[in-house]
C-alpha cells in the first residue's frame, strides 16, 4: 500500500538532516550544559547555536529566545505569564474564537481566574475584522493574542497591522505562530510582536521542544519555577537533543523557504482545483488568498467526514478533520462553525496539509480515487438523493 501524508498541520516527520544532528547528543554529548565542567561545555554551546539558528528565523536576539516543551506551554507562558505580570494594569485580554485550542483554553482559565475575555468573531473566510479588534480595546486591555496562520484553514492574520494597533495603545501582543514558522516569512521586528510561540514537530523538528519569544523589556511571570535555566525564566535542564533538532530544522527552513513555498503552492492548487473539477458540491474553505501555501481545507456536501477519512486511510492517505487535538470528539470544527458553516458541513470537511516530500504524482492518486470514494458515500445519503433530483 502506498503510504501518503497529507497531514504535516498536525506533526511533521523528523528531516534527515535534523536526525543526523541530534544523535550525539543523545549518546556521546550528555553533559548538563549547567555544568561548567568539561562534559557540560560541549553541551552548552550546542544550546546556544540551537537558539542562534532559531533567532535568525524569527530574525530576534539571542536573550529573546526561551526553550519550552512545546507550542502549547509557550501559549501557556507568555498568556498566563503576562496577564499574572500585568494583573495590576487591568484584567481585559483579546483574542479570535479560531485560536488553537493552547490558546483558547489558556483564556478560558483565565477567565476562571477573573480576567475577562473577548473572543473576536470571523467572517466567512476565517478573517478577523482590524475595526471589530480596535473597538474590543478598553483601558483595561493588557494583552491581545491572535494567531499568526490558523491550523485547520491556513488563513493568514494581519499581524502587522494588529501590532501597529496594539504599540499604539501600549497593549502587549503575543502571536501563536506554530503554524506559520518555517512556512512563510517571519520578521518580529518588522511585525511589532512582543511574544511568538512556535514548536518544533511543526517544522521538521523533534516533538517536545518548542521556543517563544520575549520581546525585550517584556516582564512575565514564569511559568515553571526552579533554576537558574533561560535566564530565571523556565526552569529545567534543556532538552539539548531537542534544541539542536529544532536550531536545525530553522536552519534548513530558512534555506529552503522559497523553494517550499513555491512547490507547496503548486500541489495545493493542483489539488483544489483538480478536486473541484473531478467532484460535485465542495467548497474549499478559508481566505482566497490570505492563506498558508500547505493547507487545502475542503467540505463535502452530503459526506461524513470521518468516514470519508477512514476511507482515505484504507488507501494509505492520511489527512485530517480539523485539528488533532479536536478529532476523536464529535464536536463539529470551532473554526469552521466561527465561519459560519453548518454542523453538517462541518462535518463533511477535510483538511489536507502538505509537506516536504508529497509529490505531484501523490495528489493525482488522491485526485484518481477521491471522486468514487465521494459519490460511493454519496449514493448512501438521503439528502443527496434529494438534491441530485
Ligand atoms: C500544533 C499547534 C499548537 C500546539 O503545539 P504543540 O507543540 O503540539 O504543543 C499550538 N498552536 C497551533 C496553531 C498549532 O498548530
Amino acid at each position: 500500500m502506498n503510504k501518503i501524508y497529507f497531514d504535516h498541520n498536525a506533526t511533521t516527520p523528523v528531516i534527515d538532516e535534523v536526525f543526523e544532528a541530534m544523535v550525539p547528543f543523545l549518546k556521546e554529548q550528555w553533559g548538563n550544559p549547567s555544568s561548567i565542567h568539561w562534559a557540560g561545555r560541549g553541551t552548552k554551546k550546542a544550546v546556544e547555536d540551537g537558539r542562534e539558528k532559531i533567532c535568525a528565523l524569527l530574525n530576534c536576539a539571542p536573550l529573546e529566545l526561551i526553550f519550552t516543551s512545546s507550542g502549547t506551554e509557550g501559549d501557556n507562558h507568555a498568556i498566563k505569564g503576562l496577564a499574572w505580570a500585568k494583573k495590576d494594569k487591568g484584567n481585559h485580554i483579546i483574542t479570535t474564537k479560531v485560536e488553537h485550542p493552547a490558546v483558547l483554553n489558556t483564556c478560558k482559565h483565565l477567565q476562571k481566574e477573573g480576567f475577562e475575555v473577548t473572543y473576536l468573531d470571523v467572517d466567512k473566510y476565517g478573517m478577523i475584522s482590524l475595526d471589530d479588534l480596535k473597538a474590543a480595546i478598553t483601558p483595561k486591555t493588557i494583552l491581545i493574542t491572535v494567531m499568526f496562520a490558523n491550523n485547520e484553514t491556513g488563513v493568514i492574520f494581519p499581524i502587522k497591522e494588529i501590532g501597529a494597533i496594539a504599540r499604539e495603545k501600549g497593549i502587549t501582543f503575543h502571536t501563536d505562530a506554530v503554524q506559520a514558522a518555517g512556512k512563510i516569512k517571519i520578521d518580529v521586528q518588522d511585525l511589532n510582536v512582543d511574544l511568538l510561540t512556535i514548536s518544533g514537530h511543526k517544522l521538521y523538528g523533534p516533538k517536545g521542544i518548542g521556543a517563544l519569544y520575549v520581546k525585550r523589556g517584556t516582564r512575565l511571570v514564569p511559568l515553571i519555577h526552579g533554576g537558574h535555566h533561560e535566564r530565571n525564566r523556565r526552569g529545567g535542564t534543556e532538552n539539548v537533543a531537542g534544541i539542536v533538532g529544532m536550531g536545525k530544522a530553522a536552519d534548513v527552513a530558512l534555506r529552503d523557504m522559497d523553494r517550499e513555498i513555491e512547490h507547496l503552492t503548486m500541489l495545493r492548487n493542483r489539488l483544489e482545483k483538480g478536486m473541484a473539477e473531478r467532484v460535485p458540491h465542495i467548497t474549499v474553505n478559508g481566505h482566497p488568498d490570505r492563506r498558508l501555501p500547505n493547507t487545502a481545507n475542503i467540505s463535502f456536501e452530503f459526506v461524513e467526514g470521518e468516514s470519508l477519512l477512514l476511507n482515505l486511510d484504507m488507501k494509505g492517505i492520511a489527512a485530517s478533520s480539523g485539528s488533532a487535538c479536536t478529532s476523536g470528539s464529535l464536536e463539529p470544527s470551532h473554526v469552521l462553525v466561527s465561519m459560519g458553516m453548518t454542523h453538517e458541513l462541518s462535518h463533511g470537511s477535510v483538511r489536507f496539509s502538505l509537506g516536504k516530500s508529497n509529490t505531484i504524482e501523490e495528489i493525482d492518486y488522491l485526485l484518481e480515487i477521491m471522486p468514487p470514494i465521494v459519490e460511493r458515500m454519496r449514493s448512501m445519503s438521503p439528502l443527496y438523493a434529494g438534491a441530485k433530483g
